[in-house]
């Protein structure tokens, strides 16, 4: 069966494949289903801005879709960057490692590191079911980047009991504890009944 990411971001593609992987789905980028778009997250948390995603993208192209919204929450910043964790340095066009620099210069002096990484799962369906899962990746930030693996900030984040960063991991060790892998898992339970309802 079809399914389109509501998303064009490559490296959660390749992360959500892995993670479908033997579920008899075909994951395809949103602009590969033709959709020439990009939906404004104007939600108030990662729950409505994963099916704002998604529903956009049923509607468009008739298709199942499925959407990832995600983040980083640190503790010492009362929950920032949050919602905003792609544009956190106010521009959606800055790279990775100016978000991540960004990140470490807030937190430049403070003691308390304690972060986690959010995901809401959100799939929308033609005939106007919704699957959501949420799962959260606990952990905290480092003061320099470690490590290649990976996107965003995971250089510099080190997940709770683990003494390599999430970008020293290999894929298959990051899908095995990531926010995104836990909340993958939980959907691929839901997918699963709603396939045994139909
Ligand atoms: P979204 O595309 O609006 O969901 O933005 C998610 C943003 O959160 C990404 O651009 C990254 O900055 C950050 N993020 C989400 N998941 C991860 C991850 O697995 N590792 C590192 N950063 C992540």
């Amino acid at each position: 069966m079809k399914f389109v990411l509501a998303s064009n971001n490559e490296n959660k593609l390749r992360e959500m494949r892995g993670l479908l992987a033997g579920e008899g789905i075909e994951l395809v980028s949103q602009r590969r289903a033709g959709c020439d778009f990009s939906v404004e997250e104007t939600g108030a948390s990662f729950e409505e801005n994963a099916y704002l995603k998604a529903s956009a993208v049923t509607r468009a192209t008739g298709l199942p879709a499925v959407a990832d919204d995600s983040g980083l929450m640190v503790e010492a910043l009362d929950g920032a960057p949050g919602i905003y964790s792609a544009r956190y340095t106010g521009s959606h066009e800055d790279t990775d490692a100016a978000r991540t620099a960004f990140l470490l210069e807030k937190l430049a002096g403070e003691t308390n590191r304690a972060a986690k990484f959010s995901c809401a799962i959100c799939c929308t369906f033609p005939n106007g079911d919704v699957l959501r899962a949420y799962a959260e990746c606990p952990g905290s930030i480092l003061t320099a980047p470690r490590g290649d693996g990976g996107f965003g900030y995971d250089p510099v984040f080190l997940p709770q009991g683990m003494e390599k960063s999430m970008a020293e991991l290999s894929e298959s060790e990051k899908n095995g504890i990531s926010h995104r892998g836990r909340a993958m898992r939980k959907f691929v339970e839901e997918l699963r009944k709603h396939n045994a309802d139909e």
